[in-house]
């Protein structure tokens, strides 16, 4: 075990953080080049989980981590692409092994998306208690509906609080910060530019921030006005990413959720932006990547 000298006093180095992109691309249609956005923080093996998509259990083990360390999950809101997956993942998990509560965070009416989800597998779920010995799975799941930003979940690893994102016609979506001993990390959520995340932000170590390549938009809108509008209400340019980074003076920015997630956009396209505001380290996110 690392240990440092003060004092004369030997005290534990901090628990290393390790921060996980498990998928980079935004919206809900599923693309073959990157899986839908979601982060996973990991301290000591525990795994905390910001957002569920589709197909996140499949990324968690990609990612070399153990389904059956799934500690807690904040939800940043209800879309499909951040909450689709949130009742086969713990399905998934459960049947992996899990055995020790489970803590749910986010916006309502997440309690009833869970209860449902949970509900669709009552027949999986019995028949493994039955025939595997699995103990009983709802008794592990805990939800806690936050309809405001604020102290979210404490322990003695981390402390996670939220605050409300401007996400257009989403009038529940949040923002996530973790405060650990060896980092700050805030993960923005979906929010076109927003003044409030800039003050949550403000001395994190790392930024993970959704951003939106303006000139390719207006090829996903197919010509749309009111879709390229919907667009740019709800979420967030390169430039805008750029202004808050810079703003909040975060030490490292990484860009995910990543709309649209076309292929021919590259790294140099997605900062150019970025740039314009931001002269610290940024970096184009990558499905398993580790920030
Ligand atoms: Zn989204
Ligand atoms: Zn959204």
């Amino acid at each position: 075990m690392c240990a440092l000298l003060v004092g004369g006093r030997a005290l534990a180095a901090p628990l290393p953080t390790r921060v996980i992109l498990l998928g980079t691309k935004g919206g809900p249609k599923p693309s073959p080049s990157r899986a839908p956005a979601c982060v996973a923080i990991v301290i000591e093996g525990t795994i905390y989980l910001v957002d569920c998509p589709n197909g996140v259990a499949r990324q968690i083990v990609m990612a070399g981590l153990s389904l059956d360390r799934l500690g807690q999950l904040f939800i940043t809101h209800n879309h499909s692409d951040h909450v689709l997956d949130v009742g086969s993942l713990l399905v998934l998990a459960w049947g992996s092994g899990l055995n020790s509560p489970v803590g749910i965070h986010g916006p309502p009416p997440l309690r009833k998306i869970v209860g449902h989800s949970l509900a669709a597998s009552r027949y999986d779920i019995a028949v493994r208690m039955r025939e595997e010995g699995r103990p009983a799975l709802l008794p592990l799941i805990h939800v806690s509906e936050q309809a405001r930003g604020g102290p979210v979940y404490r322990d003695a690893k981390v402390t996670v609080s939220s605050v409300a994102v401007d996400h257009y016609s989403v009038k529940q979506a949040f923002a996530y910060r973790f405060d650990t001993p060896a980092r700050s990390i805030v993960i923005s959520g979906d929010t076109t530019y927003s003044e409030a995340l800039v003050d949550f932000t403000r001395g994190a170590d790392l930024l993970i921030h959704e951003a939106m390549y303006l000139d390719a938009v207006v090829e996903l809108a197919g010509g749309s006005a009111s879709l390229q509008d919907h667009l740019l209400r709800s979420h967030s340019t390169t430039e805008q990413v750029g202004l808050v980074a810079a703003r909040a003076g975060v030490k490292k920015l990484v860009l995910s959720h990543l709309v649209p997630a076309f292929p021919w956009i590259t790294d140099e396209m997605w900062l150019a932006g970025v740039r314009k505001h931001f002269t610290g380290e940024a970096v184009v996110g990558r499905d398993l990547q580790e920030v």
